[in-house]
């Protein structure tokens, strides 16, 4: 396995797969890997020749009060797990190589989907996530991408722009992976304390609940409302509690298969779930 920093040293690395038209993956991440990227670079593994990594904590999808300069660094761990995940070149570039030295004056804004959920709580955010996604994709030139189900929104938001502006490869989502109780993994579940990590799995048990009480003919607004009041019993301050339908189009009651999402804080952390609901078939 190589690891890239510059865009230049990643271009002659795969310049000879590029020559030969291997299938290339590409897998987007911040780093500070556990099983839940792991698991999209197994994906990748298995449908293409080349496996590309990114790790690049982008400061353009922090907002000012976010954790930018704390969040996890963790290079050489991240690339003994990747050697043994089976991904081929690791790209870990600067924020300068990334952004360079003069202003950026091209903005990617995808309407609609990024108006409420995660949006509204964190404004810019998607466009931050849409810029660095999109130049990441012209620098590698993969014909798959991969993405967590984990951030349900942001896997919308790209499959959108990939779409409205013809970017020539295929996105596939890939499911949430859990630790054993539950708890969707996630670079941030390390700020937990002990005591806030015992209490994070209602997060996930709190949208099966609701799930549970769905399928037995509960009203949609119930079921959010018993999932809220679950959640702040339990400690958290809930961000939002919400159902939409897999396009995350508004939806009323419960008629169709639907998302239902989660965000809420733990002392400072901010986690986010979401759980897919089938409408039972009659
Ligand atoms: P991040 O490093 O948090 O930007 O995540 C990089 C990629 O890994 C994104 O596509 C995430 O959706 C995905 N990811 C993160 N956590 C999980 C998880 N628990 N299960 C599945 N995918 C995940």
């Amino acid at each position: 396995m190589k690891t890239e920093i510059t865009i230049q040293g990643l271009a002659a690395s795969l310049s000879p797969a590029r020559s030969a038209r291997k299938i290339i993956g590409f897998v987007p991440t911040m780093g500070n890997l556990h099983e839940g990227h792991l698991n999209l670079v197994r994906e990748a593994r298995k449908l293409c020749d080349v496996v590309v990594v990114s790790i690049f904590v982008n400061p353009i999808q922090f907002g000012p009060n976010e954790d930018f300069d704390s969040y996890p660094r963790t290079l050489e761990q991240d690339q003994r797990l990747l050697a043994e995940a089976g991904c081929d070149i690791v790209f870990a570039p600067s924020v300068e190589q990334m952004y360079g030295n003069k202003p950026r004056l091209t903005n990617i804004t995808v309407g609609g989907i990024t108006d409420d959920l995660c949006g509204l709580q964190r404004p810019g955010h998607f466009d931050g996530v849409a810029v660095v996604v999109t130049k990441l994709f012209n620098i590698v030139q993969p014909n798959y991408a991969f993405f967590g189900q984990k951030d349900y929104q942001q896997l919308a938001v790209i499959r959108q722009f990939v779409r409205d502006l013809n970017i020539p490869l295929e996105v596939i989502g890939v499911p949430i992976a859990r630790a054993a109780d539950g708890l969707a993994l996630s670079s941030r579940n390390g700020y937990l304390s002990p005591e806030n990590r015992a209490v994070a799995p209602k997060i996930y048990q709190s949208l099966k609940a609701a799930e549970q009480q769905l399928q037995a003919g509960a009203a949609l607004p119930d079921a959010l409302q018993n999932m809220k009041a679950a959640l702040t019993e339990a400690g958290f301050a809930v961000d939002y509690v919400e159902a939409r339908a897999p396009d995350l189009q508004k939806i009323e009651q419960f008629n169709q298969d639907i998302v239902l999402f989660a965000a809420a804080k733990l002392g400072a952390t901010r986690l986010i779930d979401n759980l897919q609901v089938k409408y039972p078939a009659s």
